[in-house]
Protein backbone atom coordinates (compact mmCIF):
# COMPACT_ATOMS: atom_id res chain seq x y z
CA UNK A 1 0.00 0.00 0.00
CA UNK A 2 2.27 2.74 -1.55
CA UNK A 3 0.04 5.63 -0.18
CA UNK A 4 0.71 4.17 3.78
CA UNK A 5 3.93 5.28 2.45
CA UNK A 6 3.28 8.33 1.45
CA UNK A 7 1.75 8.76 4.95
CA UNK A 8 4.32 7.16 7.11
CA UNK A 9 7.35 9.58 5.55
CA UNK A 10 5.86 12.22 4.34
CA UNK A 11 2.79 13.20 6.01
CA UNK A 12 3.23 11.70 9.26
CA UNK A 13 6.23 13.76 9.61
CA UNK A 14 4.67 16.99 8.85
CA UNK A 15 6.61 17.09 5.56
CA UNK A 16 3.46 17.48 2.98
CA UNK A 17 3.94 20.41 0.56
CA UNK A 18 0.60 20.74 0.05
CA UNK A 19 1.28 21.01 -3.72
CA UNK A 20 -1.05 18.39 -5.05
CA UNK A 21 1.40 16.64 -7.25
CA UNK A 22 0.57 13.17 -5.74
CA UNK A 23 -2.84 13.60 -7.05
CA UNK A 24 -1.47 14.19 -10.80
CA UNK A 25 0.61 11.39 -10.09
CA UNK A 26 -2.29 8.44 -9.25
CA UNK A 27 -2.35 6.36 -12.23
CA UNK A 28 -5.96 5.34 -10.71
CA UNK A 29 -7.33 8.33 -9.26
CA UNK A 30 -7.68 7.17 -5.91
CA UNK A 31 -5.78 10.18 -4.27
CA UNK A 32 -7.98 13.70 -3.04
CA UNK A 33 -7.58 16.53 -1.44
CA UNK A 34 -9.24 17.06 1.97
CA UNK A 35 -8.69 21.12 2.15
CA UNK A 36 -4.97 21.23 2.09
CA UNK A 37 -4.28 16.99 2.77
CA UNK A 38 -4.42 14.05 0.35
CA UNK A 39 -6.03 10.77 1.39
CA UNK A 40 -7.72 8.02 -0.39
CA UNK A 41 -10.94 8.39 -2.03
CA UNK A 42 -13.36 6.44 -0.57
CA UNK A 43 -14.43 4.07 -3.11
CA UNK A 44 -16.67 1.24 -2.06
CA UNK A 45 -14.94 -2.67 -2.09
CA UNK A 46 -11.36 -1.47 -2.42
CA UNK A 47 -9.32 -1.67 0.88
CA UNK A 48 -5.51 -1.42 -0.78
CA UNK A 49 -4.46 1.35 -3.57
CA UNK A 50 -2.01 -1.46 -5.06
CA UNK A 51 1.55 -1.23 -5.79
CA UNK A 52 2.73 1.03 -7.59
CA UNK A 53 5.01 4.38 -5.75
CA UNK A 54 3.89 7.31 -8.14
CA UNK A 55 2.78 9.20 -5.08
CA UNK A 56 5.60 9.20 -3.07
CA UNK A 57 8.41 9.28 -6.60
CA UNK A 58 6.49 12.77 -7.29
CA UNK A 59 5.94 13.72 -3.26
CA UNK A 60 9.29 16.79 -3.23
CA UNK A 61 7.94 16.99 1.12
CA UNK A 62 11.12 14.58 2.20
CA UNK A 63 12.78 14.02 -1.07
CA UNK A 64 12.80 17.00 -3.80
CA UNK A 65 15.60 14.97 -5.89
CA UNK A 66 17.23 18.41 -7.00
CA UNK A 67 20.25 16.39 -8.48
CA UNK A 68 18.58 13.78 -10.43
CA UNK A 69 16.66 16.85 -11.78
CA UNK A 70 19.39 18.88 -12.63
CA UNK A 71 21.19 16.05 -14.16
CA UNK A 72 18.48 15.94 -16.61
CA UNK A 73 17.68 19.79 -17.02
CA UNK A 74 21.40 21.05 -16.98
CA UNK A 75 23.72 17.97 -17.26
CA UNK A 76 25.21 18.82 -14.43
CA UNK A 77 24.63 18.75 -10.27
CA UNK A 78 24.85 22.65 -8.29
CA UNK A 79 28.41 23.49 -7.29
CA UNK A 80 28.38 24.42 -3.44
CA UNK A 81 28.65 28.24 -4.44
CA UNK A 82 25.13 28.07 -6.28
CA UNK A 83 23.61 26.12 -2.98
CA UNK A 84 21.08 29.12 -2.42
CA UNK A 85 20.26 30.49 -6.28
CA UNK A 86 21.11 26.98 -8.13
CA UNK A 87 22.38 27.13 -11.85
CA UNK A 88 21.26 30.12 -14.04
CA UNK A 89 22.43 31.28 -16.96
CA UNK A 90 21.95 35.39 -16.75
CA UNK A 91 20.02 37.42 -14.27
CA UNK A 92 18.76 40.70 -14.97
CA UNK A 93 16.42 43.01 -13.27
CA UNK A 94 13.07 43.63 -15.21
CA UNK A 95 9.57 45.09 -15.19
CA UNK A 96 6.41 45.08 -17.39
CA UNK A 97 6.40 47.58 -19.83
CA UNK A 98 2.87 48.05 -19.97
CA UNK A 99 1.89 50.82 -17.39
CA UNK A 100 -1.26 48.99 -16.14
CA UNK A 101 0.57 45.74 -15.62
CA UNK A 102 3.17 47.51 -13.95
CA UNK A 103 1.15 49.11 -11.67
CA UNK A 104 -1.41 46.04 -11.14
CA UNK A 105 1.91 43.60 -9.82
CA UNK A 106 3.56 42.66 -6.88
CA UNK A 107 7.19 43.96 -8.02
CA UNK A 108 6.91 45.45 -11.44
CA UNK A 109 4.99 42.64 -13.54
CA UNK A 110 7.79 40.68 -15.36
CA UNK A 111 6.32 37.59 -13.96
CA UNK A 112 2.86 38.53 -15.92
CA UNK A 113 4.57 39.67 -18.80
CA UNK A 114 7.00 36.80 -19.07
CA UNK A 115 3.51 34.37 -18.93
CA UNK A 116 2.14 36.95 -21.68
CA UNK A 117 5.07 36.23 -23.65
CA UNK A 118 5.32 32.45 -23.29
CA UNK A 119 1.55 31.72 -24.27
CA UNK A 120 2.57 33.57 -27.62
CA UNK A 121 6.42 32.01 -28.23
CA UNK A 122 5.73 28.49 -26.79
CA UNK A 123 2.29 29.09 -28.01
CA UNK A 124 0.84 27.71 -24.87
CA UNK A 125 -2.90 26.90 -24.82
CA UNK A 126 -3.27 27.76 -21.21
CA UNK A 127 -1.15 29.06 -17.85
CA UNK A 128 -2.09 28.26 -14.44
CA UNK A 129 -1.56 30.78 -11.72
CA UNK A 130 -3.28 31.61 -8.09
CA UNK A 131 -6.42 32.78 -8.19
CA UNK A 132 -9.61 32.82 -5.61
CA UNK A 133 -12.17 30.03 -4.96
CA UNK A 134 -15.38 31.04 -5.97
CA UNK A 135 -17.24 30.24 -3.16
CA UNK A 136 -14.80 31.78 -0.52
CA UNK A 137 -12.91 34.54 -1.96
CA UNK A 138 -10.24 34.78 0.89
CA UNK A 139 -8.86 31.15 -0.18
CA UNK A 140 -6.42 30.76 -2.87
CA UNK A 141 -6.96 28.22 -5.72
CA UNK A 142 -6.09 27.77 -8.87
CA UNK A 143 -6.81 29.88 -12.09
CA UNK A 144 -7.04 28.26 -15.37
CA UNK A 145 -5.68 31.41 -17.82
CA UNK A 146 -6.62 30.87 -21.52
CA UNK A 147 -5.94 33.96 -23.26
CA UNK A 148 -2.62 36.54 -21.97
CA UNK A 149 -5.42 39.62 -21.76
CA UNK A 150 -6.79 37.74 -18.40
CA UNK A 151 -3.24 37.12 -16.94
CA UNK A 152 -3.32 40.32 -15.42
CA UNK A 153 -6.23 39.88 -13.13
CA UNK A 154 -4.17 37.03 -11.11
CA UNK A 155 -0.64 39.53 -10.66
CA UNK A 156 0.43 39.82 -7.46
CA UNK A 157 1.66 37.14 -4.75
CA UNK A 158 -0.48 35.01 -2.94
CA UNK A 159 0.78 34.42 0.43
CA UNK A 160 -1.61 31.28 1.06
CA UNK A 161 -1.00 27.62 1.01
CA UNK A 162 -3.11 25.48 -1.55
CA UNK A 163 -2.55 22.08 -3.91
CA UNK A 164 -1.78 24.10 -6.85
CA UNK A 165 -0.60 21.37 -9.42
CA UNK A 166 -4.28 19.42 -8.72
CA UNK A 167 -6.20 21.23 -11.00
CA UNK A 168 -3.82 19.80 -14.29
CA UNK A 169 -4.97 16.54 -13.88
CA UNK A 170 -8.85 17.75 -14.17
CA UNK A 171 -7.68 20.58 -17.13
CA UNK A 172 -5.52 17.74 -19.10
CA UNK A 173 -8.39 15.03 -19.14
CA UNK A 174 -10.47 18.08 -20.33
CA UNK A 175 -8.01 19.23 -23.00
CA UNK A 176 -6.21 16.18 -23.84
CA UNK A 177 -3.64 18.11 -26.08
CA UNK A 178 -3.47 21.31 -24.36
CA UNK A 179 -0.52 22.65 -23.95
CA UNK A 180 0.00 23.87 -20.38
CA UNK A 181 2.50 26.28 -18.60
CA UNK A 182 2.40 27.69 -15.14
CA UNK A 183 3.81 29.28 -12.02
CA UNK A 184 5.49 27.78 -9.63
CA UNK A 185 6.66 27.99 -6.19
CA UNK A 186 9.85 26.19 -5.44
CA UNK A 187 8.11 23.07 -3.85
CA UNK A 188 5.93 22.42 -6.70
CA UNK A 189 8.58 23.14 -9.47
CA UNK A 190 10.53 20.13 -7.63
CA UNK A 191 7.31 18.14 -7.53
CA UNK A 192 6.52 18.58 -11.54
CA UNK A 193 10.46 18.25 -12.87
CA UNK A 194 10.29 14.95 -10.20
CA UNK A 195 6.77 13.47 -12.44
CA UNK A 196 8.21 14.86 -15.29
CA UNK A 197 11.05 12.05 -14.86
CA UNK A 198 8.90 9.16 -14.02
CA UNK A 199 8.69 6.61 -16.67
CA UNK A 200 4.89 6.41 -16.24
CA UNK A 201 1.73 7.77 -18.50
CA UNK A 202 1.47 10.53 -16.52
CA UNK A 203 5.19 11.25 -16.22
CA UNK A 204 4.73 11.07 -19.90
CA UNK A 205 1.91 13.31 -20.42
CA UNK A 206 3.26 16.08 -18.49
CA UNK A 207 6.52 15.60 -20.05
CA UNK A 208 4.73 16.53 -23.09
CA UNK A 209 2.27 18.99 -22.10
CA UNK A 210 3.81 21.31 -19.47
CA UNK A 211 6.07 23.04 -21.03
CA UNK A 212 7.32 26.13 -19.06
CA UNK A 213 7.20 26.68 -15.32
CA UNK A 214 8.03 29.78 -14.17
CA UNK A 215 9.04 30.12 -10.44
CA UNK A 216 8.45 32.68 -7.98
CA UNK A 217 10.91 32.75 -4.65
CA UNK A 218 9.57 31.85 -1.67
CA UNK A 219 10.62 32.70 1.82
CA UNK A 220 7.83 30.54 3.49
CA UNK A 221 4.01 30.46 2.71
CA UNK A 222 1.50 30.89 4.75
CA UNK A 223 -1.58 28.44 6.03
CA UNK A 224 -5.02 29.84 5.16
CA UNK A 225 -6.00 30.20 8.89
CA UNK A 226 -3.20 33.40 8.56
CA UNK A 227 -4.97 35.02 5.56
CA UNK A 228 -8.37 34.50 7.73
CA UNK A 229 -7.46 35.79 11.38
CA UNK A 230 -5.46 38.75 9.19
CA UNK A 231 -9.02 39.55 7.64
CA UNK A 232 -10.90 39.08 10.84
CA UNK A 233 -8.82 40.37 13.77
CA UNK A 234 -6.57 43.30 11.98
CA UNK A 235 -8.80 44.36 9.28
CA UNK A 236 -11.78 43.26 11.37
CA UNK A 237 -14.02 42.34 8.48
CA UNK A 238 -16.43 39.04 9.02
CA UNK A 239 -15.27 36.55 5.95
CA UNK A 240 -18.71 36.53 4.99
CA UNK A 241 -18.65 40.18 4.15
CA UNK A 242 -14.87 39.57 1.87
CA UNK A 243 -15.73 40.09 -1.74
CA UNK A 244 -11.47 39.80 -2.89
CA UNK A 245 -8.10 39.82 -1.43
CA UNK A 246 -4.84 41.30 -2.83
CA UNK A 247 -1.69 40.70 -1.19
CA UNK A 248 0.76 43.53 -2.73
CA UNK A 249 -1.64 46.44 -3.94
CA UNK A 250 -0.91 50.08 -4.14
CA UNK A 251 2.92 52.00 -4.14
CA UNK A 252 5.56 49.22 -3.98
CA UNK A 253 6.01 46.96 -1.85
CA UNK A 254 1.92 47.51 -1.31
CA UNK A 255 -0.24 46.08 1.37
CA UNK A 256 -2.60 43.48 1.73
CA UNK A 257 -6.18 45.27 0.80
CA UNK A 258 -9.64 43.40 1.50
CA UNK A 259 -12.57 44.67 -0.54
CA UNK A 260 -15.81 43.80 1.15
CA UNK A 261 -19.22 43.32 -0.90
CA UNK A 262 -20.21 46.54 0.19
CA UNK A 263 -17.18 48.06 -2.18
CA UNK A 264 -15.04 49.06 1.14
CA UNK A 265 -11.71 48.45 0.93
CA UNK A 266 -9.53 48.17 4.03
CA UNK A 267 -5.40 47.75 3.65
CA UNK A 268 -2.91 46.15 6.38
CA UNK A 269 0.68 47.04 5.85
CA UNK A 270 3.03 44.90 4.31
CA UNK A 271 5.04 44.73 7.56
CA UNK A 272 2.14 43.94 9.42
CA UNK A 273 0.97 40.98 7.63
CA UNK A 274 4.75 39.59 8.01
CA UNK A 275 4.90 39.50 11.71
CA UNK A 276 0.78 38.31 11.27
CA UNK A 277 2.23 35.41 9.28
CA UNK A 278 4.68 34.40 11.15
CA UNK A 279 1.94 32.36 13.81
CA UNK A 280 0.78 30.43 10.55
CA UNK A 281 3.15 28.38 9.35
CA UNK A 282 4.24 24.48 9.24
CA UNK A 283 7.29 22.69 9.50
CA UNK A 284 7.46 21.88 6.03
CA UNK A 285 7.64 25.25 4.99
CA UNK A 286 9.93 26.21 8.13
CA UNK A 287 12.08 23.49 7.45
CA UNK A 288 12.48 23.86 3.70
CA UNK A 289 15.71 24.16 2.27
CA UNK A 290 14.99 26.21 -1.37
CA UNK A 291 14.30 29.64 -1.67
CA UNK A 292 14.44 28.78 -5.12
CA UNK A 293 14.45 25.33 -6.68
CA UNK A 294 16.26 26.26 -9.21
CA UNK A 295 14.59 23.71 -11.67
CA UNK A 296 12.46 25.93 -13.62
CA UNK A 297 12.96 27.65 -16.87
CA UNK A 298 12.89 31.29 -15.43
CA UNK A 299 12.78 32.53 -11.61
CA UNK A 300 11.49 35.54 -10.69
CA UNK A 301 12.51 37.77 -7.17
CA UNK A 302 11.68 40.73 -5.59
CA UNK A 303 14.33 43.66 -6.53
CA UNK A 304 14.52 45.16 -3.79
CA UNK A 305 16.13 43.40 -0.98
CA UNK A 306 14.07 44.09 1.98
CA UNK A 307 10.31 44.90 1.34
CA UNK A 308 9.96 44.40 5.27
CA UNK A 309 12.21 47.48 5.68
CA UNK A 310 10.54 49.66 2.83
CA UNK A 311 6.78 48.94 4.07
CA UNK A 312 7.82 49.60 7.99
CA UNK A 313 9.85 53.00 6.82
CA UNK A 314 7.31 53.96 3.93
CA UNK A 315 9.92 53.98 1.78
CA UNK A 316 8.62 52.72 -1.50
CA UNK A 317 11.76 51.81 -3.45
CA UNK A 318 11.92 51.46 -7.26
CA UNK A 319 9.04 49.00 -7.94
CA UNK A 320 10.99 46.15 -10.21
CA UNK A 321 12.14 42.34 -10.33
CA UNK A 322 14.67 39.91 -10.53
CA UNK A 323 14.64 37.60 -13.32
CA UNK A 324 16.80 34.60 -13.26
CA UNK A 325 17.28 32.58 -16.83
CA UNK A 326 18.01 29.26 -16.50
CA UNK A 327 16.65 26.78 -19.37
CA UNK A 328 17.07 27.54 -23.50
CA UNK A 329 12.95 27.72 -22.85
CA UNK A 330 13.41 30.61 -20.45
CA UNK A 331 15.78 32.27 -22.82
CA UNK A 332 13.69 32.15 -25.81
CA UNK A 333 10.60 33.39 -23.44
CA UNK A 334 12.54 36.19 -22.18
CA UNK A 335 13.84 37.17 -25.70
CA UNK A 336 10.67 37.09 -27.16
CA UNK A 337 9.28 39.50 -24.08
CA UNK A 338 11.74 42.26 -25.03
CA UNK A 339 11.92 41.53 -28.95
CA UNK A 340 7.85 42.10 -28.43
CA UNK A 341 8.37 45.26 -25.96
CA UNK A 342 6.48 43.78 -23.27
CA UNK A 343 9.36 43.60 -20.77
CA UNK A 344 11.87 46.23 -20.07
CA UNK A 345 15.24 44.95 -18.79
CA UNK A 346 18.66 46.37 -17.42
CA UNK A 347 21.92 45.10 -16.10
CA UNK A 348 21.58 44.63 -12.10
CA UNK A 349 23.67 42.91 -9.48
CA UNK A 350 21.72 39.86 -8.25
CA UNK A 351 22.23 40.59 -4.33
CA UNK A 352 21.96 37.59 -1.72
CA UNK A 353 20.89 39.52 0.74
CA UNK A 354 17.37 39.50 0.30
CA UNK A 355 15.55 39.26 3.46
CA UNK A 356 13.53 36.23 2.32
CA UNK A 357 16.21 34.21 1.10
CA UNK A 358 18.20 35.11 4.63
CA UNK A 359 15.23 34.22 6.93
CA UNK A 360 15.27 31.14 4.78
CA UNK A 361 18.70 30.40 5.32
CA UNK A 362 18.82 30.95 8.43
CA UNK A 363 15.90 28.93 9.57
CA UNK A 364 17.19 26.25 7.47
CA UNK A 365 20.46 26.16 9.50
CA UNK A 366 18.72 25.88 12.42
CA UNK A 367 16.73 22.72 11.51
CA UNK A 368 19.86 21.36 10.21
CA UNK A 369 21.21 21.27 13.72
CA UNK A 370 17.65 19.81 15.32
CA UNK A 371 18.12 16.52 13.90
CA UNK A 372 14.54 16.06 12.74
CA UNK A 373 13.05 14.76 9.79
CA UNK A 374 13.30 18.25 7.36
CA UNK A 375 13.35 18.13 3.12
CA UNK A 376 16.64 16.90 1.61
CA UNK A 377 18.60 19.97 0.19
CA UNK A 378 19.60 20.13 -3.10
CA UNK A 379 23.16 19.28 -2.49
CA UNK A 380 23.68 16.04 -0.85
CA UNK A 381 25.38 16.51 2.70
CA UNK A 382 25.91 20.37 2.29
CA UNK A 383 24.78 21.91 5.68
CA UNK A 384 25.03 25.81 7.09
CA UNK A 385 27.76 26.27 8.93
CA UNK A 386 26.96 29.64 10.68
CA UNK A 387 24.97 29.80 14.39
CA UNK A 388 21.17 30.53 13.37
CA UNK A 389 19.87 33.97 15.45
CA UNK A 390 16.35 34.09 16.25
CA UNK A 391 14.04 35.36 13.59
CA UNK A 392 12.95 38.27 15.56
CA UNK A 393 16.50 40.09 14.71
CA UNK A 394 15.71 39.72 11.14
CA UNK A 395 12.66 41.26 11.30
CA UNK A 396 12.50 43.89 14.29
CA UNK A 397 9.26 45.01 15.57
CA UNK A 398 10.02 49.45 15.64
CA UNK A 399 8.91 51.01 12.31
CA UNK A 400 6.54 54.08 11.96
CA UNK A 401 2.98 52.47 12.52
CA UNK A 402 4.43 50.92 16.20
C1 LIG B 1 4.67 32.59 -0.67
C2 LIG B 1 5.59 33.54 -1.40
C3 LIG B 1 6.80 33.87 -0.82
C4 LIG B 1 7.70 34.74 -1.49
N1 LIG B 1 8.93 35.02 -0.92
C5 LIG B 1 9.76 35.87 -1.56
C6 LIG B 1 11.01 36.21 -0.98
O1 LIG B 1 11.39 35.73 0.08
N2 LIG B 1 11.81 37.10 -1.63
C7 LIG B 1 11.45 37.64 -2.85
O2 LIG B 1 12.21 38.45 -3.40
N3 LIG B 1 10.28 37.31 -3.44
C8 LIG B 1 9.43 36.44 -2.82
N4 LIG B 1 8.24 36.11 -3.41
C9 LIG B 1 8.00 36.55 -4.80
C10 LIG B 1 7.44 37.97 -4.90
O3 LIG B 1 6.48 38.17 -3.88
C11 LIG B 1 6.76 38.21 -6.27
O4 LIG B 1 5.77 37.23 -6.46
C12 LIG B 1 7.72 38.11 -7.42
O5 LIG B 1 8.72 39.06 -7.27
C13 LIG B 1 6.99 38.33 -8.77
O6 LIG B 1 6.53 39.63 -8.87
P1 LIG B 1 5.96 40.17 -10.26
O7 LIG B 1 5.52 41.58 -10.08
O8 LIG B 1 6.92 39.86 -11.34
O9 LIG B 1 4.68 39.20 -10.45
P2 LIG B 1 3.22 39.59 -10.92
O10 LIG B 1 3.27 40.13 -12.30
O11 LIG B 1 2.53 40.35 -9.86
O12 LIG B 1 2.56 38.13 -11.03
C14 LIG B 1 2.69 37.15 -10.02
C15 LIG B 1 2.20 35.84 -10.62
O13 LIG B 1 2.49 34.78 -9.74
C16 LIG B 1 1.29 34.04 -9.45
N5 LIG B 1 1.32 33.63 -8.04
C17 LIG B 1 1.28 34.45 -6.97
N6 LIG B 1 1.32 33.74 -5.85
C18 LIG B 1 1.39 32.44 -6.21
C19 LIG B 1 1.42 31.23 -5.48
N7 LIG B 1 1.39 31.21 -4.15
N8 LIG B 1 1.50 30.08 -6.16
C20 LIG B 1 1.50 30.08 -7.52
N9 LIG B 1 1.45 31.21 -8.27
C21 LIG B 1 1.40 32.36 -7.61
C22 LIG B 1 0.16 35.03 -9.71
O14 LIG B 1 -1.06 34.40 -9.98
C23 LIG B 1 0.70 35.84 -10.87
O15 LIG B 1 0.45 35.18 -12.09
C24 LIG B 1 7.33 35.28 -2.76
C25 LIG B 1 6.07 34.96 -3.32
C26 LIG B 1 5.22 34.08 -2.65
C27 LIG B 1 3.88 33.74 -3.28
Amino acid sequence: MPFSDLAKYVLDQELCAHCGACLVACPEDLIDFHDLFPGLVERAGFSSCGACRDCLDTCPGLDPATAGSEARLFGRHRRQQERWLGIYRQAVAACAAAPAVFEASASGGSVTALLAAAMKCLHLDCVLVAGRDGARPWRAATAAVFTPDALIRFSQSTYQIFPHLGLIKTLLRQHPYLRLGLTALPCQTQALRKLQGLETPWGEIIRQQVVFILEIACSSNTLPLGTETLITDLARIPLKEVQDIRYRQGPYPGQIAITTKQGETVTVPFWQAVRHFKDFKNHRCLSCGDWMSGLSDLSVCDGEPNIFKSSQDAAFPPKFGMVLVRTKTGARVLDWAKWTGTLKTWPHPLREDNLGLRRKRNRRGYYEKLGIPIPLGPIPGYREIFEPVPDESLIPKIGIYD
